[in-house]
């Protein structure tokens, strides 16, 4: 994935954790998301009973995990996690299942990436809290059905398309997560910043938001990345005041976040694509082979965010640049149109 959207040690991911809101009512932006779950998670407590199956869908880093535990914490069950790419053979899901305690939270974070048999033992389980075991094999095979204690699944995707239709309907609540605003994400970096005791203007504040990509988690790692600009300046960790936008600036520019907040990554797809694909229509699999990532991260990671913000059109020949997009490079656009 991206380097900045990515966790890169432990420490990082312990800081991470640190910052995640615990409750729905710290949990900043995606209001509409937010209003649906409570609704749901209200209802299920009056009635004493596992809330619906719940399926976050969005880009990385949005808050999909987090959103997870809240559901866990806020309805007061405990929360066991897993991931589609753990879940490779029906027997994992199984042994999984099996072992959930009554109205425990379940997480699958990339649930499209679970395999298929597992899936399908997964429809079972999620509509009537039971599986088949299937037991020896060819003309003497069996199966032996199994009662589970009932749960509440949260998957979450960065794909929901890739999900097979029956395990999508199966879900009784979809959220789907948009890019944050430049203000609520300003809320996301002073939330943070007031946690790692650094003093923070508005004007930086607004500065690291606008480089985040519409993205918290993009966000707080900006942030922990000024935070060691201003240890090594000199400017007791962020701690004594002085900080202004200009030292932000220098900081973020070190590591290679434009003033848009695209990274290597971004600027590498639109330079094929503006570039060496003279503005498309362009495959997304050349395209990937063109920059050297996988097709997966680029349609997952990438492109989201520069379709959003208006840089990179769909069509059904394949993705192609926008005036927006030949401006930021400072290309002049075929038309004439933008230099
Ligand atoms: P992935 O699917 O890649 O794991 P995700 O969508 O699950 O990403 P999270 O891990 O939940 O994203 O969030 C990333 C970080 O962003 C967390 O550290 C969390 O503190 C922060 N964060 C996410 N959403 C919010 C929010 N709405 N308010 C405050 N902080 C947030």
């Amino acid at each position: 994935l991206t380097d900045a959207a990515e966790p890169a040690d432990d420490n990082e991911l312990a800081i991470e954790g640190a910052l995640r809101p615990a409750a729905l009512a710290e949990f900043i932006g995606q209001q509409k998301v937010r209003g649906q779950l409570q609704l749901l998670l209200e209802a299920a407590r009056i009635q004493q009973r596992p809330a619906d199956h719940i399926l976050l869908a969005g880009p990385p880093g949005l808050g999909k995990t987090t959103l997870a535990m809240i559901v866990a914490h806020e309805s007061q069950r405990p929360l066991r996690m897993s991931s589609g790419p753990a879940i490779q053979h029906a027997g994992d899901l199984a042994a999984l299942l099996s072992s959930l305690t009554p109205g425990e939270v379940l997480f699958i974070d990339e649930i499209h990436r679970m395999a298929r048999a597992a899936e399908e033992m997964l429809y079972l389980a999620m509509e009537d809290f039971r599986i088949d075991i299937m037991v020896g094999k060819g003309a003497g095979a069996t199966s032996i059905p199994l009662d589970l204690a009932p749960f509440t699944l949260v998957g979450a995707t960065t794909r929901s398309g890739m999900l097979p239709n029956p395990l999508r309907d199966r879900f009784g609540f979809t959220g789907h997560l948009e890019f944050y605003e430049a203000s609520e994400l300003e809320e996301v970096v002073a939330r943070s910043a007031t946690m790692l005791e650094i003093d923070l203007p508005t004007s930086a504040r607004a500065e690291i938001a606008r480089r985040s990509r519409g993205t918290p988690r993009i966000a707080n790692r900006l942030l922990r990345r000024v935070r060691d600009y201003l240890v090594v300046h000199g400017h007791d960790g962020g701690r004594d005041g002085t900080v202004d936008v200009a030292l932000v600036d220098a900081a973020l520019d070190l590591y290679d976040v434009d003033s848009i907040g695209l990274d290597r990554l971004d600027r590498a797809v639109l330079d094929m694509v503006v570039r060496r694909f003279r503005g498309g229509p362009v495959g997304l699999n050349t395209l990937a082979v063109a920059v050297g990532e996988e097709s997966d991260t680029i349609e997952s990671v990438v492109e989201p965010y520069l379709v959003r913000i208006g840089f990179l059109g769909r069509s059904p020949r394949g993705r192609i640049a926008m005036p927006e997009a030949y401006a930021h490079l400072g290309v002049s656009h075929p038309d004439g149109a933008v230099t």
